[in-house]
């Protein structure tokens, strides 16, 4: 599904230079689910943003679905991002004027589906993660994990087929942080590519594989037994 090849990511600030990934290589496969961990500053967001098209390789390249997609412009990347991709936060990022229903539906705005399919999709979707009493709720009305569980809604209400998770259950206790663990672990069950950055080695064993980093390059690579 995905391919880096040395890869690198340096951010200029004033006289300092820093090396964020440094000559990254990694695969990774359509159904995969990939946890990526190393201590704070090794550069997870940064890799994991640049799997997501939010930030463009400084060297390198990075192929997309066959595709070399390292010279696209934004407007390119977008479209295939909007397409191929959900994104689940820490901070759950919700839009807190709109509702749980809205929170979702905004993400099939972009793709050209009818009004009445859509709202089909977001009834649909908000069942299967169990939010569909609260649908005309706030997300401020929410407690963290029913907020964790919108996003995950609206991460694959576009049939999106890679999910990319930076935390998701670090702003929640336990309890919530497995539940969305065991949703993630459905979803990659049916055939959704999961890539995770977690500190917390008991939800990085959900994932079949793990990366670790360490200043910006990959240290290790561990694939769980079948
Ligand atoms: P963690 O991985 O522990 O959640 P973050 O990813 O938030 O931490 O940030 C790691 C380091 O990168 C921090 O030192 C932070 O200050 C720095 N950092 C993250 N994003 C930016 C940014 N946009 N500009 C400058 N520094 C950043
Ligand atoms: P992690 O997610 O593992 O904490 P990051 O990818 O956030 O690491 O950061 C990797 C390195 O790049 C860190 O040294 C961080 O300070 C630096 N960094 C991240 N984002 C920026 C940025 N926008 N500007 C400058 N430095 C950054």
């Amino acid at each position: 599904m995905l391919k880096l090849h040395n890869l690198t990511r340096t951010y200029q600030t004033d006289d300092v230079e820093t090396l964020a990934l440094n000559n990254v290589n990694i695969e990774i496969a359509q159904g995969e689910f990939v946890a990526i961990m190393g201590p704070s500053g090794c550069g997870k967001s940064t890799l994991l943003n640049t799997i997501g098209m939010l930030d463009s390789p400084s060297s390198g390249t990075y192929e997309f679905n066959g595709e070399d997609i390292s010279s696209y412009s934004e407007a390119q990347l977008s479209v295939i991002r909007k397409k191929n991709i959900g994104f689940i936060f820490q901070n759950f990022n919700l839009i807190d004027e709109l509702t749980v229903q809205e929170n979702i539906e905004l993400a099939l705005l972009y793709h050209n589906i009818p009004a009445s399919e859509r709202n089909k999709r977001v009834i649909e979707v908000m069942d299967k993660v169990g939010i569909a009493h609260r649908a005309k709720h706030m997300p401020s009305q929410l407690s963290g994990g029913q907020q964790q569980r919108v996003a995950v809604a609206r991460a694959v209400v576009g049939d999106q087929k890679m999910i990319l998770a930076d935390e998701p259950t670090g702003n929640l206790d336990s309890a919530h942080g497995q539940e969305v663990m065991e949703m993630l672990q459905t979803l990659n069950a049916e055939g959704t590519t999961i890539v995770m950055v977690t500190h917390s080695p008991t939800h990085a064993d959900y994932a079949k594989r793990t990366i670790n980093l360490f200043d910006g390059h990959v240290v290790t690579e561990r694939v769980k037994a079948a």
